[in-house]
């Protein structure tokens, strides 16, 4: 490929990714802004398989053929709430290949360099492989705790940060042994990799559900700078182009995460720094009242009275698939000339604009989806507020238990309407394992049953 094309294709796919970026900045242009990020990634596949020489080559192909399918299967069969840990298990993938990149470039680096060139290149080298090491092994344990597989509760050592200044200090050593070149610096690149793969494991086992969000961003972005340290270690300007557009961007929205859950930046890339020792999955918060359950007739009847309604969806809406239902709930109250508008936590679900993305799915008008801010003021003067499968973003003790575990976090305050309505399938509880006072309160009312079939009783109801 003359290197006039090949610079083209670069420039091509950089200008798409960056398009990509801002199409999926808003549910509107987002299809579209995953097509441009589709389109630029096959152009740089086949930009440098073909400068690499390797374009032609059966074990690439094969090995392409093989990675597209099986990527193509687990996309179409995951299922929406399982996003996450897709999401946390593909970062992982990005920080294997940078310590693979970094120690097989060591192993044959093709040309030699001398001087300050061989120092540049070791440090590239040694950082590829601290940041990638580190985003893959935090990335499999932000896989086991989303897939439940380890446990979600913060794992909080005595002496946790002075472990990890003693495990940073470690690496810094052993980075200036590693580009002082000698003997020692195959053994010295392979110590980086596990003691920055203990430092991964031991950020991420110490936070908690609920800050959980802000790890997956954050660990996009490590992955981000993982992909363009890759770059650096094989001059691949396109790879530093993408891996800092994706470390960049995700950095903006772990920032954007922590500001709404009212988490601090820094605490939380240090690993729940800051994190009481001990907090209580439970918090301090004694239960008073009791849980009321209610029926279906019950709500049709508080929504027929009702002149304004509010609807939160949560994780279980989505478990439940109850979107599309529900949405036609909406169409009859609007017939009705109720205003009916639906209140978008930050962190709802299980990945960030999930919500957005399943109400886009039933084609709610953008108009009445607001975010947090836009309505957190408006629930007192509502009449009716429908609960659907939502738990710790609807949760008090947030804003009244400093012991809780999700203290601190702004949530949605639902019970300052006149009448609230929940709707879950038992006292399960939500991610972060926190027990829910709002269950309890007086005006709350629980309509126990899977989201989708408690929506289609009511809809029946609402327009027979
Ligand atoms: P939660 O996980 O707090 O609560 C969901 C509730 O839905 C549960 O209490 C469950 O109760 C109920 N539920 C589950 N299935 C169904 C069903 N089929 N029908 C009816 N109800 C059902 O969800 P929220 O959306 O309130 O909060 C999100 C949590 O996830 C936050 O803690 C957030 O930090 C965390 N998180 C968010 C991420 C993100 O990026 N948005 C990523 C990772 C974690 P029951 O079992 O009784 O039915």
């Amino acid at each position: 490929m003359s290197p006039s094309l090949l610079a083209t294709s670069y420039l091509s796919a950089g200008v798409l990714f960056i398009m990509s970026l801002k199409g999926l900045s808003h549910p509107e242009t987002a299809r579209r802004g995953n097509l441009f990020g589709a389109l630029g990634m096959i152009i740089a596949v086949l930009a440098v398989a073909i400068q690499v020489g390797l374009a032609t080559s059966p074990i690439v192909i094969g090995a392409v053929l093989i990675a597209g399918l099986i990527g193509a299967v687990v996309a179409m069969r995951v299922s929406m709430t399982a996003m996450p840990q897709l999401v946390a298990i593909l970062h992982s993938f990005v920080g294997a290949a940078a310590v693979l990149v970094g120690i097989s470039n060591h192993l044959h680096p093709g040309t030699t360099r001398v001087g300050a060139e061989h120092t540049i290149h070791g440090i590239e080298t040694f950082l590829g492989v601290f940041i990638g090491a580190l985003t893959f092994s935090g990335s499999v344990i932000a896989w086991g705790k989303l897939q439940g597989v380890i446990g979600s509760r913060p794992l909080l050592l005595p002496g946790r940060h002075l472990l990890n200044l003693a495990m940073i200090f470690t690496c810094v050593w052993l980075g200036v042994v590693f580009v002082g070149g000698g003997p020692p610096s195959l053994p010295a690149i392979l110590a980086v990799t596990v003691v920055s793969g203990l430092i991964g494991i031991h950020l991420v086992m110490a936070i908690g559900g609920a800050d959980m969000p802000v790890v997956v961003s954050m660990l996009n972005s490590y992955s981000g700078w993982a992909a363009s340290a890759a770059g650096f270690m094989l001059s691949n300007d396109l790879l530093i182009i993408t891996g800092a557009l994706v470390g960049s961007s995700g950095a903006i929205l772990s920032y954007i995460m922590c500001k709404a859950m009212n988490r601090s930046f820094v605490s939380v890339i240090l690993g729940g720094f800051g994190a009481e020792e001990g907090a209580a999955a439970v918090g301090g918060v004694v239960m008073e009242g009791e849980m009321v359950a209610t029926t279906a007739e019950e709500v049709v009847e508080l929504l027929k009275e009702a002149q304004s309604v509010i609807i939160v969806p949560g994780y279980g809406m989505a478990v439940a698939q109850a979107q599309h239902p529900v949405r036609e709930i909406v169409d009859l109250l609007r017939k009705r000339n109720t205003q009916v508008r639906f209140a978008i936590h930050p962190v709802a679900g299980r990945l960030p604009g999930h919500m957005n993305v399943l109400l886009a799915e039933a084609n709610l008008p953008y108009d009445i989806v607001l975010e947090m801010d836009e309505i957190n003021q408006d629930f007192e003067k509502t009449d009716l507020v429908l609960v659907i499968g939502a738990n710790d973003i609807v949760n008090p003790s947030a804003l009244d238990d400093p012991a809780s575990a999700i203290a601190g976090m702004p949530v949605l305050p639902v019970w300052e309407a006149e009448s609230c309505i929940v709707f879950k399938r038992g006292r399960g509880a939500g991610y972060a394992g926190v027990e829910n006072p709002l269950f309890f309160k007086p005006k709350t009312r629980m309509l126990y049953g899977d989201a989708k079939s408690s929506v289609e009783a009511i809809l029946k109801l609402l327009a027979g």
